[in-house]
């Protein structure tokens, strides 16, 4: 499908893309219409600025019969205030000429306010998962009428620990829906979630084309471990006028508070860290210091970088080997940006010539392997995670049978309480105690978080 004609979209929504100027649809758009149309679940990978809010705006809109009902009948559930505001903004502008009504609701504001709102009725909600949680706890918004679930920036909403609400979202939505879901980069947390509760999703991805720029040039090594890894960039390091601008990736927030107490020690002023346990303030505060180039090192994890907009990154080095390769491919388009050249390493064990091999197949491109400097030291020290797991032979108290996962407990005792609704409610307020002020609910929220 090369234009909007070809969705045969109704004229309402053709006189609003008129007026955004869209002339054709993007490639995520014109994958997800017919997928979205047919009412099946689906997965879409891709970034912001692909025209991701449309792809699943459009087929929705195209679907919406006008109504008078108060209770939504689309739910899209978003990471952030911000990001709130924004869709509701482009579905105000896309829902023109209809008589469509969106509400937005986000925490940080007065939640009677939005109690408000949401008691006028609306056929789309937007809300952030904290929000929307009180809401429905409170009894003010009532989930029954939803027949599409959204759920944008997932990977964002997880790292950021809203897993619980999420799960919790999910039971009290009618279990005739369809649950679409986007997401920049695919986890493990996020194939369990697609696993527990969505039906044979289709996937949609576009985030990549595999094939990298060709003003990025690509290098491997093959480390032993993770303090060798340390070892090595290090020694890479020292070299200040060829690593004059360096983002460093690795693949969770562990690891990156690992890697940047051993950098600290060497390079102490140089460098900086983000993942989503640092403040927001300490992270805009370490971009605009690594961007300006006070800070010459950035650590960060795959989701805290991902919406990244960095000039002149000299190299970006991958501490570590991403077992999606999409996040490869996302990770080393901060590089070379512009037309500027830039360099990628990637450090991998044997145990990740697995991920290494799948990287390559995708991008059809075998990375150059560089041999291992010599004079580095291979490092004796293990992770905990490197550490061999010591298997018991003959234990007679062993328990042999299988044991389901925590995942398995936690919706198995929700599935249970799905008909008592007062004791669950009563539940979840000991769990959260009753919020007195915004703060003290946070808090209580960190703490459960722990
Ligand atoms: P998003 O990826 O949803 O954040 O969208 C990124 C931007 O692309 C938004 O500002 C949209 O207005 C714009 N956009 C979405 N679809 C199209 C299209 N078909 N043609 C041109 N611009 C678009």
């Amino acid at each position: 499908m090369e234009s909007f004609e070809d969705f045969k979209i109704n004229k309402q929504l053709g006189y609003a893309i008129e007026d955004l100027g869209f002339k054709k649809p993007t490639l995520i758009q014109k994958e997800s219409f017919s997928v979205i149309l047919s009412g099946k679940d689906m997965v879409g990978i891709a970034q912001t600025g692909t025209g991701k809010t449309f792809a699943y705006m459009l087929p929705i809109l195209q679907d919406l019969k006008f109504s008078k009902q108060e209770n939504p009948r689309v739910l899209i559930i978003v990471p952030t205030r911000e990001l709130v505001l924004q869709v509701v903004e482009q579905i105000e502008q896309f829902g023109k000429y209809s008589s469509i009504r969106v509400l937005g609701v986000y925490g940080g504001t007065n939640i009677n306010t939005q109690k408000q709102a949401v008691a006028q009725g609306t056929d789309i909600i937007v809300a952030t998962p904290g929000r929307l949680y009180d809401l429905v706890l409170s009894r003010s918004l009532q989930l029954k009428s939803i027949k599409k679930l959204v759920i944008d920036e997932v990977d964002v909403m997880l790292d950021l620990g809203f897993r619980f609400q999420i799960t919790n979202i999910f039971d009290l939505l009618p279990e005739r829906r369809q649950n679409i879901m986007f997401s920049a980069t695919m986890t493990e947390d996020i194939e369990a979630l697609i696993d527990d509760f969505f039906i044979t999703p289709q996937k949609v991805s576009i985030a990549l084309s595999g094939t990298p720029l060709d003003n990025i040039s690509q290098q491997c090594y093959i480390v032993q471990n993770f303090y060798t890894k340390v070892n090595l960039l290090a020694h890479l390091l020292q070299d200040e006028e060829e690593y004059h601008k360096v983002l460093v990736f690795v693949s969770n927030k562990k690891s990156a508070d690992r890697l940047f107490e051993e950098l600290d020690e060497l390079f102490g002023s140089e460098i900086c860290v983000i993942h989503s346990n640092k403040t927001q303030n300490y992270r805009i505060r370490s971009i605009k210091q690594f961007d300006e180039g006070d800070n010459r090192i950035l650590v960060a994890t795959d989701v805290m970088a991902r919406g990244l907009d960095l000039d002149k990154i000299s190299h970006v080095v991958n501490f570590d080997t991403p077992n999606f390769p999409e996040n490869y491919m996302h990770r080393i388009g901060r590089t070379g940006r512009a037309k500027q050249e830039g360099k990628s390493l990637l450090f991998y064990t044997e145990k990740e010539t697995r991920f290494k091999e799948d990287i390559e197949s995708l991008m059809d491109y075998q990375i150059p392997e560089i041999d291992f400097p010599e004079g580095i030291e291979i490092a004796t020290r293990l992770t905990p995670e490197e550490q061999p797991k010591i298997v018991e032979r003959d234990n007679p108290h062993k328990q042999t049978q299988y044991v389901p996962g925590a995942s398995f407990h936690e919706k198995k005792e929700k599935n249970k309480k799905v008909n008592q609704r007062g004791a669950y409610e009563r539940e979840l307020k000991k769990k959260y105690k009753k919020p007195k002020t915004r703060g003290d609910k946070n808090y209580n929220k960190r703490n459960k978080r722990k």
